[in-house]
């Protein structure tokens, strides 16, 4: 067994991170109390500044994706800002992704290489209103006009769709198909008529994502994802097995971020005649953030591992990653707060926004109790011999 990086990728990460340490990580708190038109604004100077040394499309290759050059990637970003990780990975990951898995010759030639470049910014619609967690309860739909669709439905909490140039969607093809063979995704451009993007939403966290819902009134759509209708589901999953792993690095990411600014006012700040940090009880906090840290790295890396190899459960073992470091990351930045104190808990701070943004991950792509759902399925099928 070998747990050690390449050399390669070793680099790839010292790179990486001193390119967005200097570059992204200044303009994080930024976004905080910016108004909306001007975030969006900063957002797509962040894309393409990532995109500026190819670091956009880290792992999506033409009809691959290496998901340990994901997660490096995605740790790194993240560390630097949570938001611009997040708008980066539903354009690159999820859209730029979803091409390389599932478009055809002509889709990736149109789009795959200007997603990567950020000269076109994509965004991922399947929630709804009534249907979250459950995919199966979606009511937008697409209908045959000829050559093309029709899509008819509402779709909300879109990151990055007031800046997005492409949807990729998903509605319902064959109501009688089920949740199997029913529904398809699709690639919808901005200016098709009948899309109409709604007022920006506004969140607890992740304030520099821009964010809203999308309307669909006889849009009509012409790329179909695959060669033939009834893959949506299917292809969703993939794509939600996979984001589990970049989602994980995000937690990482801000665990990673949340860990130097404690260590360092552990450090400074003194009470009592001595360093906060050589108080047993933050000491100990800081022991277990690295602790907690440290397992989703090595849950992602082997989760992201597995994936790359088709190992058979690789699904559970991100189902574990995303879930462990889901959880882990809202405790490390909770210490983090207990450890700045009064001084954390002034808005502006940096360990608030941290704070704020933590909360997210065990929220999307698949909650936690979606998660702990699929994983006790797995168990309870893997010993139904017994
Ligand atoms: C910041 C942010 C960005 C997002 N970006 C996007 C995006 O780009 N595109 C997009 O389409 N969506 C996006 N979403 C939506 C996200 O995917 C959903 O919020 C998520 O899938 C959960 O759905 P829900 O909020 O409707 O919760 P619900 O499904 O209503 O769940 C409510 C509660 O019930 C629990 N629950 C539901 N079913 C079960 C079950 N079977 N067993 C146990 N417990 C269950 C859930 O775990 C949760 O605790 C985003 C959300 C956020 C917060």
């Amino acid at each position: 067994m070998d747990y050690q990086l390449t050399d390669n990728q070793r680099e790839f990460q010292k790179d990486l991170a001193g390119f967005l340490q200097e570059r992204i990580a200044p303009r994080a708190g930024g976004f905080e109390d910016c108004p909306r038109g001007e975030i969006n604004d900063r957002m797509r100077e962040n894309l393409k500044i990532l995109s500026s040394r190819n670091f956009l499309g880290t792992g999506i290759n033409d009809d691959s994706l290496d998901l340990v050059m994901i997660y490096l990637a995605g740790e790194e970003i993240s560390r630097a800002c949570a938001s611009t990780f997040l708008s980066a990975r539903s354009s690159a990951f999820m859209c730029g992704g979803a091409l390389a898995l599932f478009g055809s010759p002509e889709q990736k030639k149109k789009h795959l290489g200007r997603l990567l470049s950020a000269d076109e910014i994509g965004a991922i619609a399947y929630t709804e209103e009534d249907a979250g967690s459950d995919i199966s309860s979606i009511t937008t739909s697409a209908r045959r006009d000829g050559q093309d669709w029709l899509v008819n439905g509402d779709k909300n909490i879109v990151v990055n769709a007031p800046i997005a140039d492409v949807f990729l969607v998903l509605a319902l093809t064959d109501p009688d198909g089920g949740i199997e063979k029913g529904m398809s995704l699709f690639l919808v451009e901005k200016d098709s008529p009948g899309l109409t993007v709604g007022a920006s939403v506004e969140t607890m966290g992740m304030r520099g994502v821009p964010m809203a819902s999308v309307e669909f009134k006889n849009c009509r759509a012409s790329e179909l994802m695959g060669e033939k209708p009834g893959k949506g589901y299917q292809q969703l999953k993939t794509l939600m097995t996979m984001g589990c792993i970049s989602i994980t690095s995000l937690c990482v990411g801000i665990g990673t971020a949340c860990m130097e600014i404690s260590t360092q006012h552990a450090r400074q700040r003194r009470a009592f005649g001595r360093q906060i940090g050589k108080f047993q009880d933050i000491g100990f906090k800081l022991s277990d953030m690295f602790t907690y840290n440290d397992l989703g790295r090595m849950l992602g890396l082997r989760a992201a591992w597995a994936i790359n190899t088709h190992e058979d459960d690789a699904g559970v073992s991100a189902a574990c990653a995303k879930l462990f470091a889901g959880e882990a990351v809202t405790s490390i930045v909770n210490w983090g707060m207990q450890i700045f104190a009064g001084h954390g808990y002034i808005r502006g701070s940096d360990i608030e926004r941290l704070y704020r943004d933590a909360r997210f991950a065990g929220i999307c792509e698949g909650t936690s109790e979606i998660q702990r759902a699929l994983i006790s399925t797995h168990e309870l099928d893997r010993f139904k011999q017994v």
